[in-house]
């Protein structure tokens, strides 16, 4: 064949590619982990000058002054939250709605709460437009959890607490795994991995992170 003949090369697919290969570097090893993000296009979550990083395992600037993460740590955090494709999750944060997007592609339900009204209008357009109809999300202040929905199988806490919430704790069954960013707010997080037993919890430090504080009450946009 000659190069006049051979196809175009996509960039975009191969920028996919090599993310791909850029979250099994940095420790993504759970087949399905790596299918649901190879399936989800960061691109569609992404606006205006940053959409053309969209594919760098950096995180960027969304609405609101908040941040879509960084691919590696959503990798990284769905595979320490080990979903089952029967469970009913709910994510605290949801940004851009990239996280609750994998999500869905793993679990059977997914409630996501943010406390800005204008990401949680821009998610749901994205989300309905990528067909994703497992996922309902709401404005919240997600610190609180769900009470009407609660108990949860799964709970991802992408905003960092000073400590693992209590309603949050209260919603988790038994059995249940929790994976929030703990911390002081401007230094240094941990990622913390919380299983509920039957007679309390099980803490398991992670990793180190970095993620906008969960502030408390509804967003002003
Ligand atoms: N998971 C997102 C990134 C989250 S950034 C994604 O995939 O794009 C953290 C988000 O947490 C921000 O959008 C912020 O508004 C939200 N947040 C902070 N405190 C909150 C709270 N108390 N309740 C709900 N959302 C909160």
């Amino acid at each position: 064949m000659t190069d006049k003949l051979r196809p175009e090369p996509d960039p975009v697919a191969q920028r996919r590619r090599r993310l791909n290969a850029t979250l099994r570097d940095s420790g993504v090893h759970d087949a399905r982990v790596l299918a649901a993000m190879e399936r989800v296009d960061r691109g569609a979550f992404v606006r205006g000058v940053f959409a053309r990083r969209a594919y760098e395992d950096m995180p960027l600037p969304i609405s609101c002054g908040q941040t879509i993460s960084q691919p590696s740590v959503v990798g990284l955090m769905t595979q320490a939250l080990n979903p089952h494709p029967r469970d009913k999750v709910l994510e605290v944060g949801t940004g851009s709605g990239y996280q609750a997007a994998i999500l869905s592609l793993l679990c059977r339900r997914v409630y996501t709460v943010d406390r800005h009204r204008a990401l949680i209008d821009e998610a749901r357009g994205v989300l309905s437009d990528l067909g994703l109809a497992n996922i309902t999300a709401f404005t919240a202040d997600g610190s609180f959890g769900l009470p009407d929905q609660a108990p949860f199988d799964r709970i991802l806490v992408t905003a960092a607490a000073e400590d693992p919430p209590g309603p949050l704790l209260a919603q988790l069954k038994i059995g249940g795994i929790m994976v929030v960013p703990v911390g002081q707010s401007d230094t240094v997080q941990t990622l913390i991995k919380v299983t509920r037993l039957v007679g309390g919890y099980d803490y398991e430090e992670l990793r180190p992170v970095r993620f906008v504080p969960l502030v408390e009450g509804l967003g002003t946009e």
